[in-house]
């Protein structure tokens, strides 16, 4: 299948399953996941109607960025704080805040360019050892102590990844837990903390994630293929 075929097929999924969760489709953004794939399949992409793309790695955007059309590009992966200073002015949104140590060099690096940043908090909802984010316990602490000290970061929601699994029943547990982790940050009203976006879901899963409350849906092999990672 082509990548506009692909493309089409996911907005017809995303639809109906936006429409069972009472949303519309447009209510629910599809992140189209690049990572290892060449700027000329994300340009064909963008011409098929994507507007945000994902990434994980900070090199791949560096790599990249000349040779996209005009998308906004979101960091999806674990981000190291050494790195920062390479794609503060070239992302929309980093989806993988989990220290407040990162936080803070995010905002470091937004006050020199003048600028603010969007940030999603990346919560480990299903305590996956292999996975970063942080602990629902912690989240509060978190957000408190970014609103303090990071004038310059926008948090606009969480981000989760949950274990991959074959029976969808085992996931939808965890989606639950971070939407309504969600709603209860949301609720709280803390100063700087714009609660609008949970990104979950991804190829094998995003169905159940906008089921569960989902408006960030992050796809990468559905739309692309599979990733050669020779
Ligand atoms: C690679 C990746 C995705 C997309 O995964 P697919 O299974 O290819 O859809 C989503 N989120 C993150 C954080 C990723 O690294």
């Amino acid at each position: 299948m082509s990548i506009k075929a692909n493309i089409q097929a996911i907005e017809e999924i995303k639809a109906r399953h936006a429409e069972i969760s009472g949303r519309a489709s447009e209510d629910v953004l599809l992140l189209a996941v690049t990572k290892l794939h060449g700027a000329d399949e994300i340009n064909e992409a963008i011409e098929c109607g994507i507007t945000d793309i994902g990434e994980n790695k900070v090199q791949e955007i560096i790599d990249k960025y000349e040779k996209l059309k005009p998308v906004r590009i979101h960091l999806i992966g674990h981000l190291q704080t050494n790195k920062v200073k390479y794609i503060i002015d070239k992302v929309h949104m980093i989806h993988s805040v989990d220290s407040l140590r990162l936080a803070q060099e995010i905002n470091k690096r937004a006050e020199q360019h003048d600028l603010d940043m969007n940030i999603l908090i990346q919560v480990n909802v299903a305590h996956d050892e292999n996975k970063f984010g942080i602990d629902k316990d912690e989240l509060e602490q978190l957000l408190g102590d970014i609103s303090s000290t990071c004038p310059r970061l926008k948090v606009k929601g969480l981000m989760s990844i949950v274990p991959y699994a074959e029976d969808l029943e085992e996931v939808r547990p965890y989606f639950q837990m971070a939407k309504k982790l969600f709603d209860q940050i949301k609720e709280k009203e803390i100063k700087g903390v714009d609660f609008q976006f949970l990104s979950m879901g991804m190829s094998n899963d995003f169905t159940v994630a906008i089921e569960e409350g989902s408006n960030i849906i992050r796809v990468g092999t559905a739309i692309f293929g599979e990733r050669d990672y020779r």
